[in-house]
């Protein structure tokens, strides 16, 4: 049976993320609403704005935050990409908006400068192979520091641009828009290796 990845689609560029999972060969559904979460296998959080996000957590009636909260913390795999990453961590510099505090980073917003200050450069990321990887970031954050669990997968001069946690991974930069499916993969790999570890119910 194929995996079945829902993609957060409250806000930002989820339909690019919903287009890369179907490529790599997994089920993708939108998800709105808390109970569209029971019966997926892994999430991803797409980029966006995480002041928007912010405002939904603050105004929906809905427990949609709640659940992914406790979905995560019971070791369902969660990809947090740009906005995504700012959301899932525990600490973002000089602010204090809404976020899910999951993951043991420091991140910075719109580290980059405006968004005319986006760009495109090619990343090493050893974790995914010798390959460099082409890597965007739009008005991206910086993660500025990590705990000592969490795996750098990939920085740049200005700080770490990927790493994971246990079942969580984030990117500050955006590879949904490029035709590169490997960091969609490697997350998949996750989601997979996830359901091998869930106790099997007789
Ligand atoms: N700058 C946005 C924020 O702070 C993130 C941008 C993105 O997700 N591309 O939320």
């Amino acid at each position: 049976m194929s995996l079945r990845i829902g993609v957060l689609a409250l806000q930002g560029d989820f339909a690019e993320h919903m287009a890369i999972i179907r490529r790599c060969g997994a089920a993708a559904c939108e998800i709105r609403r808390s109970a569209e979460i029971a019966d997926i296998d892994g999430l991803i959080i797409p980029g966006g704005e995480s002041t928007a996000i912010d405002k939904l957590m603050a105004d929906n009636q809905d427990p949609i935050f709640d659940t992914i909260l406790t979905r995560g913390q019971n070791g369902m795999p969660i990809y947090g990409t740009c906005m995504g990453s700012i959301f899932l961590a525990k600490e973002i510099e000089g602010s204090t908006q809404g976020r899910l505090a999951l993951m043991d980073i420091c991140v910075k917003r719109n580290a980059f400068g405006p968004q005319r200050f986006s760009f495109e450069t090619s990343l090493d990321i050893p974790v995914l192979g010798p390959q460099s990887f082409p890597a965007v970031f739009i008005r991206g954050p910086i993660i500025k520091s990590v705990s000592s669990d969490v795996e750098v997968l990939s920085s740049i001069d200005e700080g770490i641009v990927m790493a994971r946690q246990k079942n969580l991974l984030v990117t500050a930069f955006h590879p949904e828009i490029t035709d590169d499916l490997r960091v969609h993969q490697l997350f998949l790999s996750m989601v997979s290796a996830a359901q091998k570890t869930l106790p099997v119910i007789k």
